[in-house]
C-alpha cells in the first residue's frame, strides 16, 4: 500500500538560506509521526511546502502516490489533508458552531452551501459531531473570542479535520495550553486516530506531549534531518542533544 504521504528530496530555498534542504520521508497509514527540531529549523517551513502554500525550491509531495505538485491548499483539503498553523486561525467573532461549519464549507462544501452560505444539513450534523467529539458541547453557540486559549486551540483542530480527514497536519497544537486541556488534546487526537484511522504529523516543542502521542519522530536541524525513530532512541540521540543544546 502507498504511504499516505511522500516527501522526496523537497527543498526550499529564500535567498541563500536553505529553511529546508533535502527533506525525504514517508509516513504510513494510522501513523502519528512528531517533527521537531529548534527554532528556525524549517518544520513550518516544510508543512507549507507540503500542502502547497509556498512552492518548493525542489523535490515532490505524494499523497497516496499521487503527486501533488501544483495543488492548492484547497484542493488537498478535497483529498482529505488538513493542518493547523502555529498561530490561532479561529474567527473569534463567530461561534463555535459557525467557525466549524464555515471550515466544513471550505473544505468539502457543496457549491451551493458556498455560493450562498447555507451550510446543507449533513454539513451541519457533522460539526455538531465534530464539537461533541472535541468535548466543546457547552461551547456551541459561544463565540471563539470567548473561550480560553486552550479551547480554542481544540477548536483550531476541530477545523481542520472537518477536511476529511485522512491526513492532519498539526503546527505547534499545544503551545500554549495549559497541563488539563493538553491530556485532553493529546487523548482526543490518540482517539481520533484509533477511531477513524487518520494520520497525523505533528510539530511541537513540548517533548512530554510528543514523547507520548507519537508512534515515530523525526528530527530536524537547519533543513535537514538529523534523527528519525522511536521516541525513547530519538529523545538519547546525542546528536539530537546537540541541536537543541548548540541550538
Ligand atoms: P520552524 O517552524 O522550525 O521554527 P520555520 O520553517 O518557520 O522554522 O523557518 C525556517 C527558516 O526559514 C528560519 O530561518 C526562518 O527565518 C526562515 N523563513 C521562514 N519563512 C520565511 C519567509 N517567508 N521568507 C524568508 N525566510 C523565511
Ligand atoms: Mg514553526
Amino acid at each position: 500500500m502507498n504511504p499516505v504521504l511522500s516527501v522526496k528530496g523537497v527543498s526550499k530555498h529564500f535567498g541563500g538560506l536553505k529553511a529546508v534542504d533535502d527533506v525525504t520521508f514517508e509516513v504510513r497509514r494510522g501513523e502519528i509521526l512528531g517533527l521537531i527540531g529548534p527554532n528556525g529549523s524549517g518544520k513550518s517551513t516544510l508543512f507549507n511546502c507540503i500542502l502547497g502554500q509556498l512552492p518548493a525550491s525542489g523535490g515532490k509531495v505524494e499523497v497516496d502516490g499521487r503527486d501533488v505538485a501544483g495543488l492548492r491548499p484547497c484542493d488537498l483539503n478535497l483529498l482529505g489533508v488538513g493542518r493547523t498553523f502555529q498561530m490561532l486561525q479561529v474567527f473569534p467573532e463567530m461561534t463555535v458552531l459557525e467557525n466549524i461549519i464555515l471550515a466544513g464549507q471550505e473544505h468539502k462544501g457543496t457549491m451551493f452551501s458556498r455560493l450562498f452560505g447555507k451550510p446543507d444539513a449533513g454539513l451541519t450534523d457533522e460539526a455538531k459531531r465534530m464539537i461533541e467529539f472535541f468535548r466543546l458541547t457547552h461551547q456551541t453557540n459561544e463565540k471563539a473570542g470567548s473561550l480560553s486559549y486552550g479551547q480554542q486551540k481544540l477548536l483550531d483542530a476541530a477545523m481542520a479535520f472537518m477536511a476529511g480527514p485522512k491526513l492532519v497536519l498539526l503546527d505547534e497544537p499545544a503551545g500554549g495550553v495549559n497541563l488539563t486541556m493538553l491530556a485532553h488534546l493529546k487523548e482526543r487526537l490518540k482517539a481520533f486516530n484509533e477511531e477513524r484511522g487518520a494520520t497525523f504529523v505533528v510539530i511541537e516543542h513540548n517533548m512530554e506531549f510528543v514523547m507520548s502521542l507519537c508512534t515515530r519522530i523525526i528530527v530536524l536541524a537547519n533543513g535537514r534531518i538529523i534523527a528519525e525513530g522511536e521516541p525513547e532512541a530519538v529523545r538519547n540521540d546525542p546528536q539530537v542533544i546537540e541541536a537543541y543544546l548548540g541550538g
